[in-house]
Order: structure tokens, then sequence, then C-alpha cells
């Protein structure tokens, strides 16, 4: 059972449903699961761009704090040609790079930093976060999240720090571990920049709610500790794959100190729609929203094209992007 990551096919709309639900958020990125390095996942056999019937189920889920029931749904998508033409890992270099290396020994020198806004814990009402306005303390009234995930990509993370640092942007990176493992220095860079670093498993799997409790646990810890390898703190969010949730997923969120992350505005960049398309999508962003995009998991010259002009448009609407 779960809910999938935000990365998959699902109207837009949808995710701004009923807040007491989950339905519907899920839409997940098929760049992501181009990454997935799911030794069971059939490469040659592209998952259906749907949901399965049999696993969109409607369940309670655990809340931090037990504060809220959501129905979640599972499924996946796959872009088999980013897996193999992808200019980030391969779930083969995935996982014999993330998954089989030794195991990390320094400890984390530093706490993550604060919210932009905060220096209190960001706490959520609802789980996973969906929308800035469920945090507290309250993000600033006009504040919007650029979510960036799967990175860290040689080519296309720098190119997206350079263009945040030009329109003085704040973002959250949502990284994979074994890249985190292959390229820690610009995980270094990301975490100097400012910008938050938010776990995204170790190999990205998918469905990720689907492959057992101690793989779930393997991805998340791994990823963790080459996080802290990397940027020198423990990371304080999490975003699941796929956005495919589970109860288990929720409680090691909380039993490891991360706040499940999801998002509200996905321009579905990770499918190369066109520069137009990812445009509109982000331009239909407004205060409180948690924006989706990639810089890794393939080509990602569409959306860095479009966050060039969206980020400079949305700021001159009044808008404040904040690293949560
Ligand atoms: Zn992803």
């Amino acid at each position: 059972m779960a809910v999938r990551c935000p990365h998959i096919d699902r109207p837009q709309a949808d995710a701004r449903g009923p807040t007491t639900t989950l339905e519907g958020v899920g839409t997940t990125d098929p760049r992501d699961h181009g990454q997935s390095p799911d030794p069971d996942a059939t490469r040659g056999d592209p998952p259906p761009a749907v949901p399965p019937a049999g696993r969109r189920v409607n369940r309670r889920a655990v809340v931090f704090g037990g504060l809220a029931a959501a129905g979640l749904t599972a499924a996946t998508a796959f872009a088999a040609d980013e897996l193999l033409t992808g200019g980030t890992v391969r779930h083969d270099a995935g996982h014999a790079a993330g998954m089989a290396g030794p195991r990390p020994s320094v400890p984390p020198r530093r706490t993550a930093p604060p919210a932009s806004w905060t220096e209190a814990p960001l706490r959520s009402s609802r789980t996973p976060l969906f929308d800035l306005r469920e945090l507290a303390p309250p993000a600033p009234p006009a504040a919007v999240a650029l979510t960036i995930d799967d990175g860290p990509h040689p080519v296309y993370t720098p190119m997206m720090l350079d263009l945040l640092a030009e329109n003085g942007v704040k973002a959250t990176f949502s990284v994979i571990g074994s890249q985190v493992r292959t390229y820690p220095k610009l995980v270094a860079r990301i975490a100097a920049g400012g910008h938050q670093i938010s776990n995204h498993s170790q190999t990205h799997p998918s469905p990720f709610a689907a492959i057992g409790r101690d793989r779930i646990r393997r991805e998340i810890i791994e990823a963790k500790e080459r996080i802290e390898n990397a940027a020198g703190y423990s990371p304080r969010f999490f975003r699941s794959p796929g956005g495919d949730w589970n109860r288990y997923i929720f409680e090691l969120c909380r039993s490891e100190g991360m706040m499940p992350i999801a998002w509200n505005i996905d321009p579905r960049d990770w499918s190369r729609p066109g520069t137009p398309h990812i445009r509109r999508a982000m331009l239909a962003a407004k205060a409180g929203d948690v924006l989706l995009c990639h810089d890794g998991g393939g080509d990602r010259r569409q959306t860095i094209e479009a966050l060039r002009t969206v980020l400079p448009a949305l700021k001159k609407r009044g808008l404040t992007f904040v690293a949560l």
C-alpha cells in the first residue's frame, strides 16, 4: 500500500484535493522510476502509467502524532530509456555503488540548517507535507518551496545551482544516496549554497513501498549515512521515490527524525514535455505550494530552461522561495 511519488501521472488538480486524504497526490516521476535500481524491475516492460487498480487503495495512514487519516495510492511508471541513457546513476551502478559499498564511518559534524524562515524545528500537521501552510512554525505568507529531485548530477546540478544563485533562490534538493556517494562534492556545494538536503533513498527503487521493510530500512538508512558523510549533517526530510508511502515509511521517518515531504505542483518535467509545458505548470504556483522538478534522472535541459524564466516571474509576482 502506498502513495505514489508525486512524480507519477495524476492530474495536478488531484494533488489539490481534499486535505483529509492523500489520494491523488501521487504522481510519480517516471524519471524517478527510470532510476530505480530495483533488480526486479522489468526493464523492457514499462509499468503502467496509472496505478494498477488493485494497488490503489484507501487506507488509514499513521500520522505523526496521530493527526490524520489518509488514502494512499501506489503506482509507478518507468522511463526505461532514462535508465539506460540518463546522466544519472543506473540501476546496477546505483546498487553496486550505493548499497554494497562500505558503510560511512564519519559522524555528522553539525546539525541540518534550519528552515530559511525559522530556527524552530518544522512540524507538519499531515504526513507527508503537501503544502507549506501545513507547517508549524508557519512559513512566510507568500512562500513557495522549490524541491529538486534525483541528483546530484554532474551536469545538471551545477547548472541548477548556478541558476538558483543568479536568482537568489534557496531550494531543497532530494538526493539519491548512490549519487551522493559518487558526487560528494556536489552535495557539499549544495549545502554550502544554503540549500536544504532531503533523503530520497539510496537507489530509488520503485514502487518503493512494495520492496519490503528490510529493504526500505536499508534504502533510507544508507542514504542518510551517505548524506551525513557528504553534507556533514543528517537530513531532516525524506521524499519517497515515486511518492510511494506506507505506514512503515512514516514510522521510520519519525524514528530517524525526518519529515516526509510530497508536493502539489508537478510539471512532470521528468517526461520532457517541452519547456513551455514545464513553464506553464510551474507558473501556476501560488503561496504555500511545494514545487517539484528534477536535476537528475536524464536530460534536464528543459527543466533548466523553464526555471530560467519561471523563477524571476514568480518572484516578480511577490512569491518568496524558501528552503525547508
Ligand atoms: Zn525521485
